[in-house]
């Protein structure tokens, strides 16, 4: 069993006591495009999770994951039906309660697993990781995989930044739960060249004023399941090599 919310509160409690790992996956209720559902980011970030527990569970590591954010900072889509935006410091109290909550119970180390890369929903994490440490000494884990360390194991079009339900998301739903894509609308969907990380740089602050008017950038066409699973491979080593360099820096601190 690798879900936290399925436990009793006594195998919670020894289990906090083994000095279990714990996955927070991090999502957003948002937007993406005509052909994916809003839960897509939800879906990526538990299951990246899922798989990653399962590695660190096999080299002995003993991991769970906890229920997943489902709510984030969504201004870029915030002007397309059924993304629901909270304020950064909602996201912040939010992030930084869970955390503060577990490290009470004596978490060992909770590792965050996320899939929303709105600049105001990644530093709303970084401000909460950095509240947790300040007040309570403990370290979140939390590879931020824009940075190149982490971009360079991921898809050319994760790299070039058009990447918001394009070819990278819509294959990652693909493998998780093909049954939510939609997949007719998918393949009759055009190419948005455009990146969205370079338009953001530039002082875009929606995805229609950044050029996305269907909520999309990249190319959800050349999308395949066989992307996902590679995919997931790389982003849930991503959050192994984040634990173990904690679990490390913690056993040398
Ligand atoms: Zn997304």
């Amino acid at each position: 069993m690798t879900t936290f919310p399925n436990l009793t509160s006594k195998e919670a409690r020894e289990a906090l006591g083994r000095g279990v790992v714990m996955i927070l996956p991090i999502g957003s209720t948002e937007a993406h495009g005509p052909h994916l559902p809003l839960a897509t980011d939800v879906i990526i970030s538990e299951e990246m999770s899922r798989r990653a527990a399962e590695k660190l569970n096999a080299q002995g590591i003993e991991t769970l994951v906890l229920p997943a954010v489902t709510y984030s900072v969504t201004d870029f889509s915030a002007d397309f039906p059924g993304t629901i935006s909270i304020k950064k410091g909602t996201a912040v109290a939010l992030i930084y309660d869970i955390c503060r909550s577990l490290s009470e119970q004596g978490a060992r180390l909770v590792a965050i697993a996320n899939s929303h890369l709105e600049p105001e929903h990644v530093a709303s994490i970084n401000e909460a990781i950095e509240r947790v440490r300040q007040e309570t000494g403990k370290v979140v884990a939390f590879p931020d995989k824009r940075k190149r360390r982490w971009a360079e194991t991921l898809t050319q079009e994760f790299k070039r930044g058009d990447c918001h339900a394009g070819s990278y998301e819509t294959s990652l739903v693909m493998a998780a739960r093909p049954d939510l894509v939609r997949e007719d609308i998918r393949l009759s969907l055009e190419r948005v060249p455009i990146s969205i990380a370079e338009k953001i740089k530039e002082g875009a602050r929606t995805f229609t004023e950044a050029g996305g008017s269907d909520a999309y950038f990249g190319d959800p066409r050349a999308a395949s399941p066989e992307e996902g699973e590679a995919t997931f491979e790389a982003l849930s080593d991503m959050i192994v090599t984040a634990v173990l360099e904690a679990l490390e820096e913690h056993s040398q601190g």
